[in-house]
């Protein structure tokens, strides 16, 4: 039987963020060629629902209202359900986002549903699908599957890979009115703390500092080699609580959880908790002056030596290419 999905459009900076499109391979999955629902909530966002089409959504529902110009769990939970209502869909898909994490859960709870959170794998397909899960600090994998009501499902960015871009697919846009209404939360003004231009989360290319970056300036041959590669600079809590950057950049167990294609762990012992947020990246460099560090064990290409000659070296040799 084919399953009607919805997928949450996540938008920042007026762009959808690539999780949806990747929302939208997982839905796809689930659904078994059912119909994929995209769904916009904010301001000013009904230019996006194109995207939504071109990615593999059939059909989408556009919830504006000023209330949801930014995020807020109330207003984004209420326009939500209001979608759902209508819809009445199968299954949820969401990325496991900061805005998923706070999202999912109240969603589940009021719909007395499921949730399983932070999937990076789906076997099978509609009513057969089960989906895989790190679980111990990404230490093992759970096959999880809901028998019964909604298929609710936050995935984790960068793990599916979205359907191929296609202009000329065409869907119904339809605009649904909700009356946003008793926030206990109202944003007023939203300061960004860094804007280092690529988000970590979503990175391809993730360049990581330690304590062994000694300084916050020695985090700069680190974000130019970030720039060259087009990725983003990430830390580890060690590298935070020695305020050599800011906490936003932390990556593992209370920080971010990153898969790129390339990971470069520079002045990073490898501790468990690290570990759980970047273990799962697809290839591993990790550049540490002792031999004996615990990041050589999930590194696919070490370097031991110093990080301060290393990284010059390799900025010099990627400038080259
Ligand atoms: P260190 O362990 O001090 O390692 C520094 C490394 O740099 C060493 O291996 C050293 O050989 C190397 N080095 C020094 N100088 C150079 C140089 N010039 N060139 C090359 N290498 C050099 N940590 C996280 O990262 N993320 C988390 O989310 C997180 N959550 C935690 C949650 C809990 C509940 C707890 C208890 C801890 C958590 N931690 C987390 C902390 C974690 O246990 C480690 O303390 C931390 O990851 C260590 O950071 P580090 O590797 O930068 O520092």
């Amino acid at each position: 039987m084919s399953n009607k999905v919805l997928v949450l459009g996540e938008v920042r900076d007026g762009v959808l963020r690539n999780v949806t499109f990747e929302a939208i391979a997982a839905a796809k999955q689930i659904s078994d060629g059912g119909e994929i629902v995209g769904v916009l909530l904010g301001e000013g966002v009904s230019q996006l629902a194109s995207e939504l089409i071109a990615y593999g959504a059939d059909r989408v529902v556009i919830v504006e209202h000023p209330h949801l110009k930014t995020y807020t769990s109330d207003g984004f939970a209420q326009a939500l359900l209001a979608v759902n209502d209508q819809e009445k869909p199968e299954a949820i898909v969401i990325g496991h986002t900061s805005l998923g994490k706070d999202l999912s859960p109240k969603i589940a709870s009021r719909l007395q549903s499921g949730l399983i959170s932070d999937v990076t794998e789906i076997e099978g397909k509609g009513e057969d699908a089960v989906f895989i899960r790190p679980i111990y600090s990404g230490k093992a994998f759970e096959k999880v599957k809901i028998k019964e009501g909604v298929v609710f499902v936050t995935i984790r960015p960068n793990n599916i890979a979205p359907l191929e871009k296609n202009t000329t697919r065409t869907g119904d846009v339809l605009s649904l009115s909700v009356d946003i209404q008793n926030l206990r939360t109202i944003i007023k003004e939203v300061v960004r703390k860094t804007s280092t231009g690529v988000d970590l989360s979503e990175a391809k290319v993730v360049v990581a500092g330690g304590r062994g970056v000694k300084s916050e300036e020695g985090f700069e041959p680190l974000k130019q080699l970030a720039d060259l590669l087009g990725g983003a600079v990430g830390a580890s809590r060690g590298a935070c609580d020695a305020e050599y950057c800011d906490y936003s950049l932390q990556i593992g167990q209370t920080g971010k959880v990153v898969t790129p294609d390339l990971y470069i762990a520079a002045g990073i012992s490898g501790a468990i908790q690290h570990l759980a947020g970047m273990s799962n990246s697809k290839v591993i460099v990790a550049i540490n002056k002792d031999p004996e560090a615990n990041i050589f064990k999930v590194a696919d290409y070490g370097i031991v030596g110093d990080l301060f000659e290393v990284i010059p070296l390799l900025i010099e040799e990627f400038k080259a290419l």
